[in-house]
C-alpha cells in the first residue's frame, strides 16, 4: 500500500485506534474534557497525520511543549483549534503565538509582563494558563513565584495595556490584553499509584487553584471568570489511575496513541490499541557457518549453523542500539532475535537453519500490532515506551491506514 518503494522503515498510522482510544479516555475522564497531547511530533507518529484525524472526530483542545509546535498545529487544523504550549525561553518571540491564538502555560512573573507587551503590540489578547509546580521541580510558577504572581494579577491596569494599544478588535470584552483562562500542573509519579506525591500535589493544586479564583474574583472579570477556569493536572498516568480525574479537563498523551504509561501496564485491558505499527522487509538472507560473527564488534557469534535475514531498521531510524542483541521482531507472526549490534540503517535478525517459513520481501514487524510492543523495545533498551515511539526519526515513513 506504500507508493514509495525506496521507503525501507514504515510507520502504519491507524486512524480508527486513535479514533476510538480518543473515546475511549474521554468517556473515563468525564465530565473533565480531553486534551490531545501532539507535541514531538506526535510521540513520534506524525503531527500532520494524528491532529487532523482527531479534528475531524470532533475533538477541539490540543497541547504541544513550544510555540513552533504550536503554530505549525494552527496551520495544521485552523482556527476553530485551542492550541495550548508551554515551553518557551526568556528571548522566545511570543507575539505570533498571541496573534495567532496560542494559549500559552505561564511558569515565570517574567513572561506575564512580556505577555503584556505582545497583547499591546499584536492587538490581540493572550490567554494564560498558570502553570504550578506542585512538586516535579520542572517547569512552573514555584510556591514563591506564584504568591509574587498573585501580586502582578492584583495590580494589573489595563490602562497599561491601553497606552500604545493599536486598537485591535477582539471578543474577549473591553480590556484586551491578558485573560487568565486556565490553571495547570504535572504530576511527577502519577505513573506509581502507591505513592502519597500525587496526592499532595494534587492538594497543592487545588490550594493554588482556590486563591486564583479570589484574585480573579477581587479583579472582578477583568482577569477571567473564576467559575470558567480552565483546570488541569492530570496526564495519562493521571487520568488513568486516579479515581475521578481532577480538575475540568486532562492532558493526555501517550494512552492516545494505545500505549500504556503505567509499567507492566496492560493498553488493552484499559480498551486501547497502539496506533503505530512499525514495520520492515527482509532484504535479504544468507546461511550462515557455526563460528560465524553479526555485525559491528562481532558482539554475537553463532553457535550452530543458522540463517541470517537482513531487515533496514536501525538507530537512523530512530530504533535504540541499546536493544542491541536483546530486540525480537516478528515475520510472519513468529518472534526472532536481532543479533549483533543494531546499526544505522540494518539489523540482523537469526531466522535459524534451514528456516523455509521466512522469504525475501516478507514484511518484518519492528512493533506494534502482530509484534513485540514499544514497551518490550523499552525494557530491551533500558528505556520506556515513550521514548521509543518519540524517537522515531524523519526516515520513517509515516502513513495513516
Ligand atoms: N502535560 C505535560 C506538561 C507534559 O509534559 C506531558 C508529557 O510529557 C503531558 C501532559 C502528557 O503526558 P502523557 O503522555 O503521560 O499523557
Amino acid at each position: 500500500s506504500f507508493d514509495i518503494p525506496e521507503a525501507l522503515v514504515r510507520a502504519e498510522i491507524d486512524a480508527a485506534a486513535l479514533r476510538e482510544n480518543a473515546a475511549v479516555l474521554a468517556k473515563r475522564l468525564a465530565p473533565a474534557r480531553l486534551k490531545c497531547v501532539v507535541k514531538a511530533n506526535a510521540y513520534g507518529h506524525g503531527v500532520d497525520l494524528v491532529a487532523p484525524v482527531l479534528f475531524a472526530a470532533g475533538w477541539r483542545e490540543f497541547c504541544v511543549a513550544t510555540i513552533p509546535e504550536a503554530l505549525q498545529l494552527r496551520t495544521l487544523l485552523g482556527p476553530d483549534a485551542e492550541i495550548l504550549a508551554w515551553l518557551y525561553g526568556p528571548t522566545t518571540d511570543l507575539d505570533e503565538a498571541v496573534r495567532a491564538g496560542i494559549q500559552l502555560g505561564v511558569s515565570t512573573v517574567e513572561s506575564l509582563d512580556r505577555l503584556v507587551d505582545a497583547a499591546r503590540r499584536t492587538g490581540a489578547t493572550a490567554r494564560i494558563h498558570l502553570k504550578i509546580d506542585t512538586g516535579l521541580g520542572r517547569n512552573g510558577l514555584s510556591p514563591e513565584a506564584l504568591v509574587r504572581a498573585f501580586d502582578w494579577l492584583r495590580s494589573y491596569d489595563e490602562d497599561r495595556l491601553a497606552a500604545g494599544h493599536s486598537g485591535g478588535t477582539d471578543d474577549s470584552g473591553p480590556t484586551a490584553g491578558i485573560r487568565i483562562v486556565g490553571i495547570m500542573s504535572h504530576f511527577a509519579v502519577a505513573d506509581e499509584p502507591e505513592r502519597p506525591e500525587t496526592a499532595a500535589q494534587a492538594a497543592v493544586f487545588s490550594s493554588a487553584h482556590g486563591q486564583l479564583r479570589a484574585v480573579l474574583d477581587a479583579a472582578d472579570g477583568r482577569l477571567g471568570e473564576s467559575d470558567a477556569l480552565d483546570v488541569h493536572i492530570a496526564n495519562s498516568p493521571g487520568a488513568l489511575t486516579l479515581g475521578p480525574c481532577p480538575g475540568t479537563s486532562a492532558r493526555v498523551g501517550l494512552s492516545l496513541y494505545g500505549l500504556s504509561p503505567l509499567e507492566d501496564g496492560d493498553a488493552a485491558a484499559l480498551g486501547l490499541r497502539p496506533a503505530m505499527r512499525l514495520v520492515s522487509t527482509v532484504i535479504n538472507l544468507k546461511d550462515i557457518p557455526a563460528g560465524h560473527g553479526a555485525s559491528y564488534g562481532l558482539t554475537f557469534t553463532a553457535a550452530t549453523d543458522t540463517r541470517f535475514a537482513l531487515v533496514p531498521g536501525g538507530y537512523g531510524d530512530g530504533l535504540p542500539r541499546a536493544a542491541s542483541n536483546r530486540a525480537e521482531v516478528a515475520i510472519r507472526g513468529r518472534r526472532y532475535p536481532v543479533v549483533g549490534r543494531i546499526a544505522m540503517d540494518q539489523m540482523i535478525i537469526d531466522i535459524g537453519s534451514g528456516n523455509t517459513e521466512v522469504a525475501i520481501g516478507d514484511e518484518v514487524v519492528i512493533f506494534g500490532p502482530g509484534g513485540p510492543s514499544a514497551a518490550e523495545w523499552g525494557t530491551w533498551a533500558d528505556t520506556i515506551n515513550y521514548e521509543i515511539v518519540t524517537q522515531l526519526s524523519a526516515r520513517v515513513d509515516r502513513r495513516l491506514m
